[in-house]
């Protein structure tokens, strides 16, 4: 009989796009549905600057394939803006551009993983480290970050296991500033972290800093992993376009890479799936590097809001009995716990998943519960949408809130 690939069983549907296909199936169904806050994108623009090039780029003859790795200008921006905002030094060989930063950590994984490595992956996260490891034929072993700790992973949590894990560790998945916590890690805990790892036993093991949200943070410093002392050649930086641009749907992430052979074996593998990203996109994110302090201003501008809208889901949920909720520090995102609402006697709702779809059939409002996230017990708020869909949708969760308590 026709069969499929093996590989694909290893691998689960994102519990994202699980609950965008229930929220569109209600949609068609007639109902209006507010998924501002389902999504892990910003509801605003991308910088003008941005949008011109978008315009002009074709104009100009931009339309041929670049080099896989990108375009050699690019680069030497990408370069420019690392070692000017984080204080690191690439050089354009270092740089693979990709179709986004969720391809880069594809390439990054494949290019050092293989079967029976073991990847620690601090939980809760963003799920698709482990799809992406066990594609390689590794396998990710979370590592429980605590509320208590501002789901901050705690250096001795994190050596304990890298010995449990012993010579099968392989990678260290940093997220920082996290989806979804949104917990930002100081330089000081990151400098901790950095301790641990510097041990001689643990000289084996990469780091990939997935550091896409660092242009968003709140009330910390965020320092680049690869700027510590001794973690330059370790880390497989990925970084991107998507999120601090606000430019999800253009696709444009990459990976930097000090270790001789990395960018080149991503390089490598990248020749065989999609070759170059969008030469037009290449050209919209090179403006948007050479836009300095424009786009600075821009970011400053998209940051301040993004600090009301945070505060103000704060505010709300510190107003909601039986919910807690981590300050988040960075990223767009909150991570309420509602366990104490869940499996009250004379309700059916038992799980995050089941207050998902309360509040999504009740009071179609779609969040994603916790447990697409390794964080049963907690639903993710994406607050980047519009302020009257997060004020919407706050009462409703509110309203939601006070039926279960
Ligand atoms: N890393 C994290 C933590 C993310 O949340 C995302 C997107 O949601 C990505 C990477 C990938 O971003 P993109 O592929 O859009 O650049």
């Amino acid at each position: 009989p026709l069969g499929l690939s093996s590989t694909i069983e290893r691998i689960s549907e994102s519990k994202t796009a699980a609950i965008q296909a229930l929220s569109q199936k209600l949609k068609e169904e007639g109902h209006k549905i507010n998924d501002a806050l389902c999504v892990g994108e910003p509801g605003y623009a991308p910088p003008p600057e941005v949008l011109a090039a978008l315009r002009t780029a074709p104009r100009e003859g931009h339309t041929k394939y670049s080099v896989v790795q990108g375009d050699l200008e690019l680069r030497k921006a990408i370069c420019e803006d690392l070692r000017c905002r984080k204080g690191v030094d690439y050089t354009p060989e270092q740089i693979v551009v990709s179709c986004g930063g969720k391809q880069s950590i594809y390439q990054a994984m494949h290019a050092v993983l293989g079967d029976g490595d073991e990847v620690l992956v601090p939980t809760p996260c963003w799920v698709s480290y482990h799809d992406i490891a066990r594609l390689c034929g590794a396998t990710p072993v979370p590592v429980v970050t605590r509320g208590e700790d501002g789901y901050v992973l705690q250096p001795g949590a994190l050596a304990e296991a890298l010995h449990a894990s012993g010579s099968l560790c392989r990678m260290v998945v940093l997220c920082n500033p996290c989806n979804p916590t949104g917990a930002a890690i100081p330089p000081e805990q990151l400098e901790a972290l950095a301790e641990v790892l510097e041990r001689p036993e643990f000289s084996h093991v990469w780091v990939l800093a997935d550091e896409i949200y660092e242009r968003i943070v709140y009330d910390t410093e965020h320092v680049c992993f690869a700027a510590l002392r001794g973690m330059r050649r370790r880390t497989l930086l990925i970084n991107g376009f998507s999120k601090g641009y606000a430019m999800t749907g253009l696709r444009l992430g990459y990976l930097a890479a000090a270790h001789e052979g990395v960018a080149v074996a991503a390089n490598k593998l990248q020749g065989q799936i999609t070759s170059c990203a969008s030469v037009v996109v290449q050209r919209a994110a090179l403006a948007a590097l050479r836009a300095g302090p424009a786009v600075d201003e821009w970011a400053t501008k998209r940051l301040e809001e993004l600090r009301q809208k945070r505060d103000f889901v704060m505010g709300r949920l510190s107003a909601m009995e039986g919910v807690s909720c981590v300050t988040p520090q960075g990223a767009f995102y909150a991570l309420p716990d509602v366990t104490r609402l869940l499996a009250r006697r004379g309700s059916s709702v038992d799980t995050s998943e089941d207050f998902s779809c309360l509040l999504l059939r009740d009071y179609k409002v779609a969040l994603v519960p916790g447990s697409a996230f390794h964080a049963e017990g907690t639903v993710r708020i994406s607050y980047a949408c519009k302020m009257e869909d997060l004020e919407a949708a706050m009462d409703a969760f509110a309203k939601c809130v006070n039926e279960l308590k």
